[in-house]
């Protein structure tokens, strides 16, 4: 890549200032042509790599212009505008690509132009018109047909992004550069791009080795000597992390020459930089100083670059260190007027880029919300039209979304009254849990407090349970509890709510049940209990102590009646088991037949039945 003047220059540490097409190989002379077709693709092809030669075509071009279509009009301009850039006369360069940009009907053209301006505004530090610009071309990417048109975006994106930190995205479209098969001299520039990112970011380090020796091979080939002298560049400044300063110095001082040749001065005075730090590590102070001092004199030039406050910092700290304080505090004044500069710049750069996308993104929330009035009011209007289609569609779509939520509901519903019925059923016998019995006989005291009427309460409590456990197996056990259950169930009314309270005791509670009912239905439950037959899931005879609490005797409080049919069940058990006790603590004298004993009282029906009870405690007491 040939250079002439000294005017441009890269805006960041990367690796080619992209003004188009890369140098390619070109031959300088080619047959003379006289179509216009040709003419431009000549130009395209030669203008960076024989800008003389192109200036000349762009001459040729210009005096047959009258002839000349609108769309090659628009070609010419954009050539003419890319001579203005490369030139170095930014801002007249900048309002011919804006005309291209804005107003060419061809995509490409208008893209290529968008990305020239890019790197115009990026050299100019017009960071924010610059990132305007690149959001707008990467917007329109998809839209681009023509490869080079593609590639010149892909390069331009990645090279703005890496000066905005943006290290990953840049290698992004690096990688999309890659990607694209036959991308020409772009290969060689998507790699240098890619590697100045990975190295930036200091990530991949023990892979870019491979890396540079492949980024050589394509931009020699490319005969992109810019690139090569970059590439360069990053391999002395990786030996120099990697503190293997002789390599460093080596590298640089052999590519030295070349990279005089080019007349870049961006890239002389990074190495100027390098080799002066270089030169300091290894003790070499006065080469240090010589290369310190080409570094200043090449860069002052370029603005607050890198290696001007590498080499300031370096000059300040050489005099320093032989005693020339007043040529030390100059240098680190002007070490600080550099780097604070550079500072600036970068943070501009960052901010530049932060504050378009923000501005991008409010942008696109205003359109969408624009899109969306906009379909509301298209759809108006078809209803509008189609009013009476509509309603009906309208009808049908509104009826099968009711259908659909009635149908969602019935199965909610229908789910949650399983689960309902789950948690109130105890699980082993079926009958209702604790909390549910005890929900259940609350409202039919409630209920036979109102209307004025009677109420019981049973407990029932299997007989030594914990020995046919012991006995027989924990199965055998369930089995009985089953059996007692299905047992009772026969003996029980509509009306009746009945429980499992716990292990192997139960309540019922009896509405409409006197105490004298109570104690002969308990009397059935006692019986049939006991008469269960044996077989082989029961294989034992069971019993069951009883006891009763009745509304006649206390409270419509199922908290109450419960204590005194416990206290009733107690008794039953210390009395032997297997019978049925009923708590009168304020029974009236005068309301039945059995004899009161602390106001308990067994019936004559246990004594009676368990007499022939041939099972546990009771039998053997009897
Ligand atoms: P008592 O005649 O005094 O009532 O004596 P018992 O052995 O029946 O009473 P205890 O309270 O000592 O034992 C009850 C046993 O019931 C203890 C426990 O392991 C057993 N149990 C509780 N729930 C279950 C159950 O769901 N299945 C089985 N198989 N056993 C249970
Ligand atoms: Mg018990
Ligand atoms: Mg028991």
């Amino acid at each position: 890549m040939r250079v002439t003047g000294s005017k441009r220059r890269r805006y960041f540490a990367g690796v080619a200032l992209l003004l188009g097409m890369p140098a390619g190989v070109v031959a300088a002379t080619a047959p003379a042509t006289d179509d216009t077709a040709q003419l431009f693709a000549r130009a395209d092809d030669i203008k960076m790599a024989h800008n003389d030669v192109y200036v000349t075509l762009i001459a040729q071009l210009e005096s047959r212009a009258a002839k000349l279509s609108d769309a090659d009009k628009w070609h010419l301009r954009y050539l003419e505008a890319w001579q203005t850039a490369y030139l170095g006369q930014n801002d007249k360069a900048r309002s011919m690509l804006e005309a291209v940009a804005t107003q060419d009907p061809d995509i490409n053209l208008r893209e290529q132009a968008k990305a020239t301006l890019i790197n115009i505004l990026g050299i100019g530090h017009r960071y924010e018109d610059a990132f305007a610009y690149l959001d707008q071309a990467l917007d329109q990417l998809p839209q681009i047909t023509d490869k080079n048109t593609r590639l010149h975006v892909l390069a331009e994106a990645a090279q703005l992004l890496i000066a905005a930190g943006q290290y990953d995205l840049a290698i992004n479209y690096t990688d999309q550069i890659l990607t694209t098969p036959s991308a020409g001299g772009y290969t060689c520039i998507g790699i240098g791009i890619k590697l100045e990112a990975e190295f930036r970011k200091g990530q991949g380090i023990d892979t870019i080795p491979s890396q540079f020796q492949q980024g050589l091979t394509e931009c020699l080939e490319a005969g992109d000597m810019l690139a090569v002298d970059t590439i360069r560049r990053d391999m002395a400044a990786l030996a120099m992390q990697r503190g293997k300063i002789s390599d460093a110095i080596a590298i640089l001082q052999n590519n030295y020459a070349d990279v005089q040749k080019i007349h870049y001065e961006d890239l002389a005075s990074e190495y100027n930089a390098m080799l002066a730090e270089a030169f300091w590590k290894s003790g070499d102070t006065s080469q240090a100083e010589k290369y310190a001092i080409a570094t200043v004199d090449a860069a002052s030039k370029s603005g607050f670059s890198e290696p001007l406050i590498k080499a300031y910092e370096l000059l300040y700290q050489i005099a320093r260190d032989k005693g020339d304080l007043r040529a030390a505090l100059a240098y680190h004044e002007k070490y600080m007027i550099a780097n604070n500069g550079h500072l600036d710049d970068t943070r501009e750069k960052a901010l530049a880029y932060q504050l378009v996308k923000q501005q991008v993104e409010a942008k696109k929330t205003e359109l969408n919300e624009l899109n969306k009035q906009n379909q509301i009011l298209q759809l108006r209007q078809a209803l509008d039209h189609k009013a009476v289609e509509t309603s009906r569609l309208y009808i049908a779509l509104l009826l099968t979304v009711l259908a659909s939520i009635a149908f969602w509901l019935y199965r909610l519903k229908r789910s949650q009254l399983r689960f309902m019925r789950m948690a109130r059923r105890d699980g082993l016998t079926g009958i209702f849990n604790r909390q549910h019995f005890v929900e259940e006989a609350e409202q039919s005291l409630r209920y036979a407090a109102k209307s004025m009427r009677c109420a019981s309460l049973i407990l029932i409590d299997l007989d030594h349970f914990k020995t046919i456990n012991d006995t027989h197996g924990h199965i055998t056990g369930d089995q009985v509890l089953r059996r007692a259950v299905a047992v009772c169930q026969r003996h029980l009314h509509s009306c009746d709510v009945f429980g499992r309270l716990g292990g192997e005791e139960f309540g019922i509670l009896l509405p409409e049940c006197s105490a004298e009912n109570a104690i002969e239905r308990a009397e059935q439950l006692r019986i049939a209990i006991h008469a269960a037959p044996v077989d082989d899931s029961v294989p034992v005879t069971i019993s069951a102590s009883l006891g009763i609490a009745s509304t006649v005797h206390h409270s419509y409080d199922l908290r109450g009646l419960l204590a005194a049919a416990d206290e009733a069940l107690y008794r039953a058990k210390r009395d032997g088991r297997n019978r049925v006790v009923i708590n009168i603590a304020s029974y009236s004298p005068a309301s039945a037949g059995a004899a009161k004993t602390n106001g308990l009282e067994a019936t004559d029906h246990a004594s009676n039945t368990s007499s022939d009870g041939e099972s546990l405690d009771y039998a053997a007491e009897k």
